[in-house]
């Protein structure tokens, strides 16, 4: 054995997926059920580099769920959590509009076939040229929260949409921003005097309680606050209209709006009742990306410690195929705890109480698990992606997946020691991929260059699938890396 090749997948499965070629790119259009279509995915070779599964149905569901719960609110997705170019056009055929931070992000959305008034140009710091770009591309809508801000926009875009963006933080958040931007609401009034001087086009007010906030009520404080201030806006003059209530919504697998929504709501119809004449727009980012990505990585190496104090007797170290360098930034930047899964092979509950690791699998397993280190694949020690976990004792070759890696990750990834940025591999029930055609055609989005796009599992009962990824993985790619 050399050790390399003989990782390659060595299963005989037998794909027979129609393909066809659109604008030189391949679709793939399958109604097998999922688990058979990611078989396919990895067939024929085990995958030497981390990947994601991008699961576009997830991103339809949960723009059901936001409509549903905040059907006032129309939700402006926010590009900086994950700019992927299907799922913003899998958002924009849905019907969202976009928060843009940059005129790249504003040239990708607008590339996609976006009209421009759909388009926020969220950030308060603004660079000269970016303002100009979002004038050519006749996006009006911008925030401020200072006046060097105001003086800049009175120059290169006098005739922009202003929303004045003050600060409500959080009591806890994943990611503050308060510190960064917001005019402090009781600076506010002052500021809405300087862009009158300027005879500023102030339209409205803007918030961000922080991403991943965890504090209900702020929303209601927030919202109380610019109602407050649309009335000083309306006594100087200006055509209050539009309420911004930022981001900040949680998106992990197993999280809900609907605590925030019950504020959100009951603000809105005490201090904007419906027919008030205010658009009332938000900008989340990870609650419709986060669930819809899974990153699959390998274990291409380990240490084996003995430590008669730990568990089992010893200690593991293992190194996988991404890290902090890449789409692992998230530990990092997003202050993100992110859970290592081995892969499960056979029934059992993979993550505690040891069991369910296919023992013909190549599993060195017997329901112990042990005191673990996960590590990215670079040079440098900070490179850790998590320090304590409880895995059972894997071999090389072996897959360890992580759930809930969509936002804030991809989108930041770098290739530091020349290690890839995980590709990302699409799939989709064939109905979701109907309905997004259907709006497509419908709403003329899109261009017709659709990734490998993989349709899954007509009538697939996904409830009894499950969607988890030991779902969807290749059962017998344990006998493949066995073989190492
Ligand atoms: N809008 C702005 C201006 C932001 O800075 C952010 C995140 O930093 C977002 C929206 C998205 O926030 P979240 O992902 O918490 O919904």
């Amino acid at each position: 054995m050399n050790g390399y090749d003989d990782m390659a997948c060595t299963t005989t499965i037998t794909t027979n997926t129609p393909t066809r070629e659109e604008n030189g790119l391949k679709l793939s259009l399958t109604d097998k059920p999922i688990v058979e279509i990611i078989k396919e995915a990895i067939h024929p070779k085990a995958p030497d580099d981390a990947f994601y599964i991008c699961n576009l149905t997830q991103l339809v569901r949960k723009y059901e769920e936001w409509t549903a719960q905040l059907p006032r609110v129309t939700p402006f997705y926010a590009v900086k959590c994950n700019d992927n170019e299907l799922v913003l056009k899998t958002l924009a055929a849905l019907g969202t509009g976009f928060d843009c931070a940059s005129k790249a992000e504003m040239g990708k959305v607008v590339n996609i076939g976006v009209p421009p008034s759909r388009i926020i140009y969220a950030n308060p710091a603004k660079m000269a040229s970016h303002i100009l770009a979002a004038s050519a591309m006749g996006i009006k809508t911008t925030t401020f929260d200072n006046a060097m801000e105001l003086h800049k926009l009175k120059k290169l875009y006098p005739d922009a949409r202003l929303l004045i963006r003050i600060r409500c933080d959080a009591v806890k958040a994943q990611c503050q921003l308060g510190m960064k931007f917001g005019v402090l609401p009781e600076e506010a009034p002052k500021l809405l005097d300087i862009a009158k001087e300027l005879e500023a086009n102030v339209v409205g007010v803007c918030f961000h309680v922080g991403s991943g906030a965890q504090d209900n009520a702020v929303y209601g404080q927030a919202i109380a606050k610019a109602a407050w201030l649309f009335e000083i806006g309306r006594g100087l003059g200006f055509d209050m209209n539009m309420l911004d209530i930022g981001g900040g919504f949680p998106g992990n697998a197993g999280t809900e709006i609907s605590d925030i929504a019950r504020v959100v709501n009951a603000a809105l119809d005490e201090y904007f009742p419906e027919g008030c004449g205010v658009d009332i727009i938000a900008e989340p980012g990870r609650f419709f990306v986060a669930s819809a990505f899974t990153l699959v990585t390998q274990v291409h190496s380990l240490r084996e410690i003995e430590d008669s104090e730990a568990d089992g007797g010893k200690r593991f170290m293992y190194y996988i195929n991404d890290g902090v360098y890449g789409s692992m930034n998230c530990v990092l930047y997003d202050h993100a705890v992110v859970t290592p899964r081995p892969l499960k092979l056979a029934g059992g509950d993979a993550s505690g109480g040891g069991g369910g690791f296919g023992s013909s699998g190549g599993f060195s397993n017997n329901g112990q698990l042990y005191d673990s280190s996960v590590w990215g694949p670079t040079c440098d020690g900070l490179d850790q992606v998590c320090s304590n976990s409880l895995l059972p004792e894997m071999n090389v070759g072996e897959l360890i997946y992580f759930n809930d890696m969509g936002a804030y990750t991809i989108v930041a990834a770098g290739t530091f020691n020349g290690f890839p940025v995980p590709t990302i591999q699409y799939v989709a029930t064939l109905d979701t991929w109907l309905t997004i055609k259907a709006l497509r055609s419908a709403k003329n989005l899109f261009v017709d260059n659709v990734p490998v796009f993989t349709k899954a599992a007509v009538g697939c009962n996904r409830d009894a699938v499950g969607w988890g990824m030991e779902d969807m993985l290749h059962p017998q790619l344990n006998s493949t890396f066995s073989a190492y």
